[in-house]
């Protein structure tokens, strides 16, 4: 097994003090890669080489024009292997090849969209108000990026992240999750062959309460931007304090999913499963958080505990397959504590709740697809992330109390209305509290569109115009065109 290593500077490198870490496989725990493991010396390094890339100037003044073909042809090598990134996804993640194949498509459009916005901003001449004067406001790069990046998807999260930052005129130092880092190494390497600046470009591994917390903390980076739980973005909050260095945080969610007495039955209970089995429920955005009217209750929820239990469980490389193993045996673990608070608080377990008995899931970090009914809004199993196979079902009579349970959250970071009556949608839409609101669909994102939290969900927004300008600083360039003396003393 060749050994991956650091990217720092422009060089491939083992790290300072030669530690290294296994990469297993989520299905059966098979060691899949052994990766340089970077310690203090090795992220201090890669933020130094950021610092001076981006304080010499050369690839910050390049014409944007020319960084943005860069992130095109990055697009095109992340196009030319995109089934070879798709299947290390899968060993690394557990999810489907499908999953990681769609996740691929995504990440080059992604890396298409900043390409082709890299120029568009001109900057924006302001009307004056002083006489002999111009005043123009433009768009600057913030400077050395640190990018943090979760395991559920880790090619896609870093491409949000890498793709504006560069677009923009920034220099950043990844730090993907220490136990999914091979799409991200892989696309590291993409980047040097197109041709992408020493020092512009750096990777660290290594464990976050280490590396990304040294990120987080230097005053030597300009801007983090933290993809990952609640609890370690505040610890990210607090560090990036010491400068004041710029945030982006994209953290947790609890996703209402609201099925009103007049949705299309078969599509909103369709996408009811999809919204929060599809990738083990290991998805931010997961609607994790079903609300049914009452009317409908008990005609939707038996039909859907008898599709949730023919859910095929395995491999992400057996095309049958509708959901991987969760992450690791400490997820696992998490997971199944959820369903004991659940079980304690007197939600009612109608099924799942424990590890399939499959022979050939035993080596893997499977479990069951779960459903709580009889839920309600006080419950930690219905307010917490379990990011997890588990939903939980509450009871709504009217639309102001779904908007008001859907709301009684501290997350914001998505929803959807299932209802045939478009006023009735769009009203809930607008009173509800979350950076992205679906009608009758749920999980679409794209590069065009901000992607972000309300509340504690986080912090900025990425993806869309908006995602290029968290990379950028606002500077207004004002010029008088006729200076006289002022004669003021
Ligand atoms: P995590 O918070 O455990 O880790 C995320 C990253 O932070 C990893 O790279 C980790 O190494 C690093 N890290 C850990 N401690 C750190 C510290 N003290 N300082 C700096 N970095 C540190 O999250 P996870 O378990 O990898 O991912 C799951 C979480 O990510 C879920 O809460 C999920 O909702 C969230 N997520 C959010 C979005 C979104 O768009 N809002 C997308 C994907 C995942």
């Amino acid at each position: 097994m060749k050994e991956k290593k650091l990217f720092i500077n422009g060089q491939w490198v083992d790290s300072a003090k030669g530690r290294t870490r296994t990469i297993i496989n989520p299905f059966n725990q098979e060691a899949v890669a052994e990766v340089a493991e970077g310690g203090e010396a090795d992220t201090l390094e890669a933020i130094e080489a950021a610092r001076k890339a981006f304080d010499e100037g050369e690839w910050t003044h390049k014409p944007a024009v020319e960084r943005g073909k860069l992130v095109f042809k990055i697009a095109e090598l992340i196009e030319r292997d995109k089934q070879e990134l798709a299947k290390m996804e899968t060993l690394d993640t557990g999810k489907t090849v499908t999953e990681s194949l769609d996740d691929m498509n995504d990440i080059i459009e992604v890396f298409r969209y900043y390409g082709g916005l890299a120029d568009k901003d001109g900057g924006e001449i302001i009307d004056s108000p002083i006489p002999d004067s111009r005043s123009k406001v433009v768009r600057e790069p913030v400077g050395v990026c640190g990018q943090i990046t979760p395991w559920n998807y880790p090619l896609l999260q870093a491409a949000w992240k890498i793709a504006p930052a560069l677009a923009a005129g920034n220099t950043i130092i990844i730090k993907p999750s220490e136990i999914t880092p091979l799409t991200t190494i892989k696309v590291t390497e993409l980047m040097e062959e197109a041709g992408v600046p020493s020092g512009v470009v750096n990777l660290v591994l290594g464990p976050g309460e280490k590396t990304g917390q040294q990120l987080a903390e230097s005053h030597e980076v300009d801007l983090i931007s933290f993809t990952g739980g609640l609890e370690t973005g505040r610890k990210v909050m607090n560090a990036a304090s010491g400068n004041f260095k710029k945030i982006a945080l994209e953290l947790g969610g609890k996703n209402p999913n609201i099925v009103f007495e007049d949705a299309d039955f078969d599509t909103a209970m369709d996408q009811a499963l999809n919204a929060v089995f599809f990738h083990a429920g290991q998805v931010c955005s997961a609607g994790a958080r079903l609300l049914v009217q009452d009317s409908l209750h008990d005609r939707f929820v038996p039909e859907l505990v008898k599709r949730t239990k023919q859910i095929k469980l395995g491999s992400g490389f057996d095309k049958t397959t509708q959901s991987g193993p969760l992450i690791s045996k400490e997820h696992l673990e998490k997971v199944e504590n959820y369903t004991a608070v659940g079980i304690k608080e007197g939600a009612k377990l109608i099924t799942g709740g424990k590890r399939p008995t499959g022979k050939e899931l035993q080596s893997g970090f499977f479990y069951e697809p779960t459903i709580f009914t009889d839920c309600d809004s006080s419950m930690r199993i219905v307010q917490e992330e379990t990011f997890g196979p588990i939903l939980t079902i509450e009871r709504f009579h009217t639309e102001e109390e779904a908007v008001q349970l859907a709301n009684d959250s501290i997350y914001g970071l998505a929803g959807a209305v299932w209802t045939e009556d478009t006023k009735k949608a769009e009203r809930a839409a607008g009173k509800l509290r979350m950076g992205t609101v679906w009608i009758n669909d749920f999980h679409p994102y794209f590069a065009q569109a901000p992607w972000g939290g309300y509340k504690s969900s986080g912090i900025g927004r990425e993806l869309g115009r908006q995602g290029l300008e968290e990379y950028t600083e606002v500077k207004h360039i004002y010029e008088n065109t006729n200076p006289e003396p002022l004669h003021w003393f």
